[in-house]
């Protein structure tokens, strides 16, 4: 047995002095047995507890960590900004530096404004369509995830209904009920935002169509409204240039944090000259905005990202996981259905509508060494080897045995 009591004396003495010990999606207390909510270190692909345990990360500290944890390059980097300094009375000459890379790389990119979180990115997003079009409706897709701010979050704790006024629902990759709700917004249309793929918790991920894709283009050219893509969970893990190059239809603005600086706090908003006006017009600013050790720490994550073609790298490792994990899951008869992208993917079990099985899979999968997500989109990153992976499949098997057991104990 793993031992987790530094860990249990912290989540005791937090209880506290926190609201509720953690907030939020990465309160462990929501995760299946065995899961330590406080880390001590990390290195490539493996993290360790606060009571030493050691664990292959399939999370990537739920995405921003493309690279590997404490990449030499980017903590480099980082370092020697820090050695000259960091917060400022504005930005270092970096910022110049990181917004030319971002608009060399970013095909839609004409500008960039960086920021802290990903929310900061959205919600920038949406006021400067607003302002750019001088309309007030938003259509979001029903379940995506666009941050915890008023106008988007999961919660409608402390959410009024004006806060979500002009905030009109579809349903993700249905072209007929985006078709309406643009009908409903018509004259009034500020913008369109979506998320690079489908990737809402708990259920099956799906690709965006092209025909979808497509047709939230062609709505917003038709209206002369912003289609924003929120690429802040899947930015740089799908393509280099923006993950709806894949589909082939290129948003107005995108909101990018998470893997931009690999691990390091920064968000980016990035447009084309159709909303520059309004991005310089909207007022926006934060504390911490112009820090340059993140900024620093996000030229060398790109340059490296670039330089070793990590899409390719992640999506091979990504395809020998999904294809062990499909290979044990018939070795056991135990089905499971893999979605989303393989760099990014999403495992649960068929037929498991209490999550029962995925929860006894990643609770022994632990206990192995393995950290996985039984219900959220993984990430995988540039510092993922085949051993890593051999090792996944190892703890792997010891969870469809735990599911198998399950079903034992139901037949007896
Ligand atoms: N958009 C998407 C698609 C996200 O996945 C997230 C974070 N999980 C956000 C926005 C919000 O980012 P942050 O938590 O950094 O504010």
């Amino acid at each position: 047995m793993r031992d987790l009591s530094k860990n249990a004396g912290l989540v005791a003495r937090a209880r506290k002095v926190v609201p509720g010990a953690m907030w939020g999606h990465q309160d462990a207390a929501a995760l299946p047995p065995g899961y330590p909510q406080y880390f001590s270190r990390a290195e490539g692909c493996h993290l360790w507890d606060v009571d030493g345990n050691r664990y292959t990360d399939f999370m990537c500290s739920w995405g921003p960590i493309i690279l590997g944890h404490r990449h030499p390059t980017v903590e480099e980097a980082a370092r020697r900004q820090a050695e000259k300094g960091d917060c400022l009375n504005g930005p270092g000459e970096v910022l110049v530096e990181l917004a030319e890379l971002f608009v060399q790389t970013i095909a839609h990119a004409d500008w960039v404004q960086f920021k802290k979180n990903g929310n900061d990115a959205t919600t920038a997003a949406v006021t400067i369509a607003r302002a750019g079009t001088g309309r007030r409706k938003i259509l979001v897709a029903a379940g995506s995830y666009h941050g915890s701010a008023p106008w988007c979050s999961p919660s409608v704790l402390g959410v009024t209904a004006e806060d979500r006024a002009h905030i009109i629902a579809f349903a993700y990759n249905d072209t007929e009920s985006l078709a309406r709700a643009a009908e409903q917004a018509k004259g009034d249309l500020a913008g369109i935002i979506v998320t690079a793929f489908k990737h809402d918790l708990g259920i099956d991920q799906e690709m965006p169509t092209p025909e979808f894709a497509r047709l939230a283009r062609a709505i917003c050219d038709a209206e002369d409204a912003a289609l924003i893509l929120d690429d802040v969970r899947a930015g740089f893990r799908l393509h280099a240039a923006g993950s709806w190059e894949l589909v082939g239809v290129r948003p107005d603005l995108s909101s990018w944090s998470k893997a931009i600086s690999n691990g390091y706090a920064l968000a980016a908003l990035t447009g084309n000259d159709r909303f520059r006006q309004a991005a310089s017009a909207v007022f926006s600013t934060g504390s911490f905005w112009t820090a340059a050790v993140a900024m620093a720490a996000g030229v060398a994550t790109i340059r490296t990202l670039l330089e070793g073609d990590a899409v390719t790298h992640m999506a091979r490792l990504g395809t020998k996981l999904r294809d062990g994990l499909e290979g044990l899951s018939q070795v056991y008869g135990l089905p499971i259905k893999q979605t989303g992208p393989v760099q990014m993917p999403a495992v649960m079990f068929a037929d498991d509508p209490g999550r029962i099985k995925g929860f006894a899979f990643c609770a022994a999968a632990i206990a192995e060494g393995a950290y996985f997500h039984p219900t959220h989109n993984m990430f995988l990153s540039a510092a993922h080897t085949e051993q890593d992976i051999d090792h996944a499949l190892e703890a792997a098997e010891h969870g469809f045995r735990a599911v198998q057991n399950l079903h034992a104990l139901a037949a007896e």
